[in-house]
């Protein structure tokens, strides 16, 4: 079968290896799609944190179960899921206190083991998820970024009835914005720089959109919520121009979530969230109760994917995927391989 592996920073290499086989307990799948992502964008650059090369891409992918390992009863063959993708230990203190997500010994496929940019990939049957038949292939896909929302939204103390701001409108901020709305936030603002992008999160159903290079986002947030201004505010950039932004527009004793991911070790002044009472609680990935949420959100039609999904790849279209990334930032969304 055929594997896309990062050997190096911008050097994807094809090659033929041979199929896995399903260990006991395991579930082989046949790879369907691939989402390209911002932390694989980093890694492919070399700059994730904490992703190094080589690696075999791909964490949000949909899949149809190929092959049975022994003991594993709960899949038929050909039944279609995605993936929770989070390798844990189930030994350390926060595997035995439910928050597996944050395990202290993680492995996230596709980031620090061998993801699904390939014909074939075995995991636990524990990580597989069934899909409904609602959900296709491409958003089949989309399960585990709308999931980072989700989770995202779940850390804040309350949801329901209160007025959100996003900061930055890729991927992972257009989902949080629209979990947020979907899961009861009164009033969701989201902002960007990229008129595209705001454009996409209008389409996507969020209340109101604001370009912070043309518009004074500090006087949008007070026109539209008073000097209550934003109940909570979302960083889903992950830059340190973004976490200061967010600390200044912050009402004092109000939550920051920060769910983007640094490429830089960002300079914050954190005599302000000392002075100012503020909450600034992080968010990683997700618990398989988000995935759930995030299955029923796109069933129901509670938010909308496809107006994220940019273009599609082949498999050994790879590394022309992240040529066309390259050349199309600021419009590209979701890149989709094809499998
Ligand atoms: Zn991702
Ligand atoms: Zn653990």
């Amino acid at each position: 079968m055929i594997q896309v592996i990062l050997a190096q920073p911008e050097k994807i290499e094809i090659r033929e290896v041979r199929q896995p086989r399903p260990a006991a307990g395991e579930v082989l799948l046949k790879i369907k799609r691939i989402g390209i992502c911002g932390s694989d964008i980093h890694a492919y650059y070399g700059k994730h944190p904490y992703i190094k090369c080589p690696i075999v891409q791909g964490h949000e992918f949909s899949a149809e179960v190929a092959e049975l390992g022994p003991g594993v009863s709960k899949f038929k063959i050909g039944e279609r899921v995605t993936v929770r993708p989070q390798l844990t230990c189930g030994q350390c203190y926060q595997c035995r206190h439910g928050n597996y997500h944050i395990c202290e010994n993680l492995k996230v496929i596709g980031c620090q083991a061998e993801g699904a940019a390939q014909e074939f990939l075995a995991v636990p049957q524990e990580i597989v998820v069934k899909l409904p038949d609602s959900i296709n292939d491409d958003l089949g896909a989309m399960v585990e970024p709308l999931a980072v929302g989700v989770h995202a939204v779940g850390r804040l103390s309350e949801l329901k009835g209160r007025n959100i701001l996003i900061l930055g409108a890729g991927p992972i901020g257009n989902l949080t914005a629209q979990a947020a709305k979907a899961l009861g936030a009164s009033s969701v603002m989201i902002a960007d720089i990229s008129d595209i992008r705001l454009e996409i999160a209008r389409k996507c159903g969020v209340d109101i959109a604001v370009n912070n290079l043309k518009q004074d986002l500090a006087k949008e947030i007070k026109d539209r919520y008073g000097e209550a201004k934003a109940d909570a505010i979302f960083e889903c950039v992950g830059s340190g121009k973004t976490v200061e932004l967010a600390i200044n527009l912050a009402r004092k004793g109000s939550e920051i979530i920060v769910v983007g991911v640094f490429e830089e070790k960002p300079v914050v002044d954190f005599g302000l969230i000392q002075d100012r009472e503020l909450r600034v609680i992080g968010s990683l990935m997700y618990k398989e109760e988000d995935y759930d949420t995030a299955i029923s959100l796109i069933e129901s039609k509670k938010v909308q994917l496809e107006p994220l999904i940019s273009r599609h790849f082949s498999l050994r279209q790879y590394a022309e995927a992240y040529k066309y990334i390259e050349n199309n930032r600021e419009k590209t969304m979701k890149v989709l391989i094809d499998v």
